[in-house]
C-alpha cells in the first residue's frame, strides 16, 4: 500500500509521568504493604517491566473492606449529599488537570494509541466524575424513590482494555449515591488505578471511602466472596462473570455484570458508503478490537458488498499501526501474550473453518505483542469467528439481502450488548432498531459513548446498566431498579 506521504515521528514524552519501582495496596487512605506476593506489569508495546505491584491476598482484602465499612459508616453514608458532590467535583477537575500524566501511562501500561488514551479514555473518565457530582445532591428526584439510600460497600472488579474509564464507571456512581469503594483493576493494567489513589488523597477524600487492591483473579475472587460487600459489580469475561454470579447467589449481594459481545454493524445499499467505511474501522479497529461493544460482525447487503470491501480494503492500508505513544498511530499494542494467543487461534480457525483472511501489508515491530488489522469474508454464522468474542482487531463479514434476514442474522448470537446500523432512511432506522435484542444501538455512527446514556446488555452480555439516570439505580436501595 502506498502512502501519499510520510509521517514523522511525533512521540509524546513519557517523561511527565513518575512510574515508580513498586507499589503498595491503597487502603484506608495510605498506600500500605501487602501480607502477599508480588506482580509484574510490563508495556505490552515493548516488553520492558514498568513496575512491580502487589497480589492482594484475602486478609488486604479483608483490610480493605473493613476500611470502606468503617468509611461508610462514620463518614461517606452520613455526609451532607451536597459535600459528598464536592469531592467529585474536585477528583473530576484534577483528572482534567493531569489528564496528560493519566494518558501516557495508560498507553504504556495498556498499549493503546495515545490519541485514543488522551481523547477519549481520559477525558470520558473525567466526564463520568463531572456527571455523577451533579447527581449526588439530587438523588431524590431521579425517580428512585423520595429519599434513595445507598447499599452500603461496593466490591468492584474491572478488566484491562478500558483501565480508567471502567474505574470512573464503577467508582463515579457509587460515591455519588453514597456508597464506599473496595477496587480491584486487571492484573495487566493497575498502573492507573494506583495513579488514581494519589488522585484521591490530593482531593483530601476522606480515608477509607475509595481502596484500591491490585492482584489477579483470586484477588477477585476474595472480593466478590466477602460477607461484607453490599454490591458487586463486575466487567470482563462471560466465563467470569458466570462463576460470580454463582459466588453471589443465594446472597443479599446485589450485582451487575457487564460481560462480552458480538455485535452486528448492518450496512444497507442506501448507507453513505465513505462515511459507514469510517464507522466500521472505528467499530472494530478502535483500541485494537479490545472492545466489548466492538461491530466484529459486519452485515452488509449483498448489493453494496464488493463496492464496500474494497473501499474498506483501502481505508484499512491507510492506518498506522505501532508505537502507542507516537500521536499518528492509529492501532497499538495487543494488551498480553495470553490475548494475542486468543486472537491467532480464533484467526486460524476462521480460516480452518472455510473463511477467507484478508490483511493489508504492513510492518509490525519486532517487541511486544502485534496483530494486524484483519477481515474475513466468506464468513458464515455457523463459523467460530462468528459467534465468539475474539476481542482483537478482527472483522468478520456476513451478507443479507433482505431487512429481514439482517435482523435474524444481526440476533443470532448469545450476546446482546450493541448493534449499528447505516442506512440513509430515518424510517429504517426506527424500525430495525427496535427488532435488535441489544443494549446500545447506533445509527449512523459507532462506538459513542456520553455518562447521561445509559450502557450495557441483553443475554449473555450481563445484566444492569452503567451512566444515565438508570447506572444509579444499580447503587441505591428502593424499588425501581
Ligand atoms: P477476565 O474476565 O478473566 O478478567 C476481568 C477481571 O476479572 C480482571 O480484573 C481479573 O483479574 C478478574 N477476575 C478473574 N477471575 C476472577 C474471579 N474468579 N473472580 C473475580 N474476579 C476475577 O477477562 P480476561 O481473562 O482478561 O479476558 C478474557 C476474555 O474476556 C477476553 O478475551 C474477552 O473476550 C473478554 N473480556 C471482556 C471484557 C469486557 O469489557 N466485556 C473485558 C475484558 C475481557
Ligand atoms: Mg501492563
Amino acid at each position: 500500500m502506498t502512502s501519499l506521504f510520510e509521517y514523522a515521528p511525533a512521540p509524546e514524552s513519557r517523561s511527565i509521568v513518575d512510574v515508580r519501582p513498586s507499589y503498595g495496596l491503597f487502603v484506608d487512605g495510605e498506600f500500605t504493604d501487602g501480607t502477599g506476593s508480588t506482580m509484574k506489569t510490563v508495556n505490552p508495546a515493548t516488553e520492558e517491566v514498568l513496575s512491580e505491584v502487589t497480589v492482594g491476598s484475602s486478609e488486604d482484602v479483608d483490610r480493605a473492606v473493613r476500611a470502606a465499612r468503617r468509611a461508610f459508616t462514620r463518614v461517606w453514608g452520613p455526609m451532607r449529599p451536597a459535600d459528598r458532590g464536592k469531592y467529585l467535583f474536585r477528583i473530576a477537575r484534577l483528572l482534567q488537570e493531569r489528564a496528560r500524566e493519566f494518558a501516557v501511562l495508560e498507553s504504556l501500561d495498556n498499549g493503546k494509541p495515545i490519541r485514543e488514551s488522551r481523547d477519549f479514555d481520559v477525558p470520558q473518565a473525567a466526564a463520568h466524575f463531572f456527571h455523577h457530582a451533579g447527581w449526588a445532591d439530587k438523588l431524590d428526584h431521579a425517580g428512585l424513590g423520595p429519599a434513595p439510600r445507598p447499599l452500603g460497600v461496593a466490591g468492584q472488579v474491572i478488566p484491562w482494555n478500558f483501565p480508567m474509564l471502567m474505574l470512573a464507571w464503577k467508582i463515579a456512581p457509587a460515591l455519588a449515591t453514597g456508597n464506599t469503594v473496595v477496587l480491584k483493576p486487571a492484573e495487566t493494567t493497575p498502573l492507573t488505578a494506583l495513579l488514581f489513589a494519589e488522585v484521591c488523597q490530593q482531593a483530601d477524600l476522606p480515608p477509607g471511602v475509595v481502596n484500591i487492591v491490585t492482584g489477579a483473579g483470586e484477588t477477585g475472587r476474595s472480593l466478590v466472596a466477602h460477607p461484607d460487600v453490599d454490591k458487586v459489580a463486575f466487567t470482563g469475561s462471560t466465563e467470569v462473570g458466570r462463576e460470580i454470579a454463582r459466588s453471589v447467589a443465594g446472597t443479599q449481594k446485589r450485582l451487575t455484570l457487564e460481560l462480552g459481545g458480538k455485535a452486528a454493524n448492518i450496512v444497507f445499499d442506501d448507507a453513505p458508503i465513505d462515511q459507514a467505511v469510517e464507522g466500521i474501522v472505528r467499530g472494530i479497529f478502535f483500541n485494537q478490537g479490545h472492545v466489548c461493544c466492538a461491530g466484529s460482525r459486519l452485515l452488509v447487503q449483498e448489493s453494496v458488498h464488493d463496492e464496500l470491501l474494497a473501499s474498506l480494503q483501502r481505508r484499512i492500508g491507510t492506518l498506522r499501526i505501532g508505537d502507542p505513544l507516537d500521536k499518528n498511530t492509529d492501532i497499538g499494542a495487543i494488551n498480553s501474550a495470553e490475548q494475542l494467543v486468543r486472537i491467532r487461534e480464533l484467526s486460524e480457525i476462521g480460516e480452518a473453518e472455510g473463511a477467507r483472511r484478508w490483511q493489508p501489508e504492513c510492518t509490525l515491530p519486532d517487541r511486544g505483542w502485534w496483530f494486524p488489522p484483519t477481515v474475513f469474508t466468506d464468513v458464515s454464522a455457523a463459523h467460530r469467528i462468528a459467534r465468539d468474542e475474539v476481542f482483537g482487531p478482527v472483522l468478520s463479514v456476513l451478507t443479507f439481502r433482505t431487512p429481514d434476514e439482517a435482523v435474524a442474522k444481526a440476533n443470532n448470537t448469545t450476546y446482546g450488548l450493541s448493534a449499528g446500523v447505516w442506512t440513509e432512511k430515518g424510517s429504517r432506522i426506527l424500525s430495525i432498531t427496535d427488532r435488535l435484542r441489544a443494549g446500545v444501538v447506533w445509527a449512523n455512527t459507532f462506538n459513542e459513548f456520553d455518562p447521561t446514556s445509559p450502557f450495557g446488555g441483553y443475554k449473555q452480555s450481563g445484566y444492569g446498566r452503567e451512566g444515565g439516570r438508570q447506572g444509579l439505580a444499580a447503587y441505591l436501595q428502593g424499588d425501581d431498579r
